[in-house]
């Protein structure tokens, strides 16, 4: 008899979890062995800078599935333990237990890492980042204590932060190199609504600024300098200047990695029992027709199930739209799409931008290649479906919003 093949999932987040579950779910019955370097097993992340960070919500109710799943779904988890190497040739990850570990099939689901900011006073006491649960418990702590913060950067994170801090009573400033938050996925007009959002709520926004040191004393992090020289006083700092993938398996493994690991639509690398999915994986699009890495959740979510069939032989693809949502104070989200930097023709908004009730649509070459729904629901579906279609709008009926959005085609 022949012995059952043994997958192996390299990472321990939402990806990797998802794809043990549907590995289980599309009828495998080798041995599947989820390996990830963190403490705990797989959990969820968008709560870490919002509801867990805020404090309105527990800890289980994080993790992607409760402890028994994995014993009951026969899936071999192993939390706390690192995969430090990876040999296509003889078909062997190496472990930071010692362990070689062999496998039919493997699946990188390393996720990414923040990355750090290069200046000095970077490593001070106090200056903290937000990927996991003990990091949103340390900036939690933080803000219980602190009376003024320095965020770094304006991204979604920032920004979550920012209203997390808010709500904490914390002063804060966010300190953005660019002239607007978000703008690179935004633009200009839309970001200006998310900039008027954190004023209204007393945030300090100090766009195109940069910084050039945190200041100490005895370790502790006392304050930030700019590099116009302004110096701000701050109890700690939040860094949230974007993610890194952790590709170092892929790229010692001489995997093909580029902005991720690079995967075609059936999630496999350049090496055909390898796999990749979640934030780590450059990913081509058949609809977008290029590759694409998508730092959501719902990615993370999606992928692994594509992931799933294609290790077990299947003809799958994944063409999903990249899709994600954000809570900031009484503001909430939903974008879907992807709207290039470069390639956006025109920003058509459906609703009132000033009371934060609209839906903003990205056109390029006249059709909407990505739609952002801000205080409207119920409407991702039908925003979905316009993109997909691929059909020229009508500019004027798109802004209308007495016309369905199912009739906004141009004629
Ligand atoms: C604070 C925060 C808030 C977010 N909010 C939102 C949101 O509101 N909406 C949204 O759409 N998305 C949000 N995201 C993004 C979303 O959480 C990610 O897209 C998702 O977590 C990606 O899942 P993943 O499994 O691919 O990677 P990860 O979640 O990064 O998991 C990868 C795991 O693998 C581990 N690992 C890495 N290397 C190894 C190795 N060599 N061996 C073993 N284990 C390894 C890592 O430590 C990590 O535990 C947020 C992310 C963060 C950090």
């Amino acid at each position: 008899m022949s012995t059952p093949p043994t997958f192996v999932i390299a990472g321990g987040g939402l990806a990797a979890a998802k794809a043990a579950e549907a590995l289980r779910e599309q009828d495998f019955d080798g041995r599947v062995v989820l390996i990830g370097d963190e403490p705990h097993p797989p959990y969820e992340r968008p709560p870490l800078s919002k509801d867990y960070l805020q404090g309105k919500s527990e800890r289980g109710k994080i993790f992607v599935h409760d402890a028994g799943w994995y014993g009951e779904h026969d899936v071999d988890l192993r939390s706390g333990v690192a995969v430090t190497g990876v040999d296509p040739g003889s078909h062997q990850v190496t472990l930071s237990d010692g362990e070689r570990l062999g496998y039919d099939r493997l699946l990188l689901a390393t996720g990414a890492a923040p990355r750090r900011l290069a200046v000095p006073g970077a490593d001070l006491d106090g200056v903290l980042h937000l990927r996991t649960v003990d990091d949103s418990e340390r900036i939690r702590d933080a803000l219980a204590k602190v009376s003024r913060i320095a965020i770094v950067g304006a991204g979604w994170i920032g920004l979550e932060v920012a209203a997390a801090a808010r709500a904490a009573g914390v002063r804060v400033s966010v300190l953005e190199i660019e002239p607007q938050p978000l703008l690179r996925v935004l633009g200009s007009r839309i970001a200006s609504v998310f900039a008027d959002l954190h004023r209204g709520h007393d945030v300090d926004l100090r766009l195109g600024v940069r910084v050039a040191e945190i200041t100490g004393q005895d370790g502790q992090v006392r304050g930030v300098r700019l590099a116009d020289g302004d110096r701000l006083d701050v109890d700690a700092v939040v860094v949230g200047i974007g993610a890194v993938p952790n590709t170092g398996l892929a790229w010692s493994a001489g995997l093909a990695v580029d902005d991720g690991v690079r995967v075609g639509a059936d999630l496999r690398t350049s090496d055909p029992d390898i796999f990749a999915a979640g934030d780590v994986a450059s990913a081509y699009h058949p609809l977008l027709g290029a590759h694409i890495r998508v730092e959501h959740w719902a990615n993370a979510l999606n992928q692994p199930v594509v992931a799933a069939g294609a290790m077990l032989g299947r003809d799958v693809a994944y063409d999903r739209l990249p899709y994600f949502y954000t809570d900031q104070y009484d503001l909430g989200m939903e974008y879907s799409g992807h709207a290039s930097p470069g390639h956006v023709d025109d920003v058509v908004v459906r609703g009132d931008l000033a009371s934060r009730e609209f839906i903003a649509f990205w056109i390029a070459d006249g059709r909407v290649t990505a739609g952002m729904n801000v205080n409207v629901w119920g409407v991702a579906d039908q925003i979905q479906t316009l993109i997909r279609s691929g059909a020229r709008v009508d500019r004027d009926r798109l802004a209308d919003t007495g016309v369905p959005l199912s009739q906004v085609a141009a004629d």
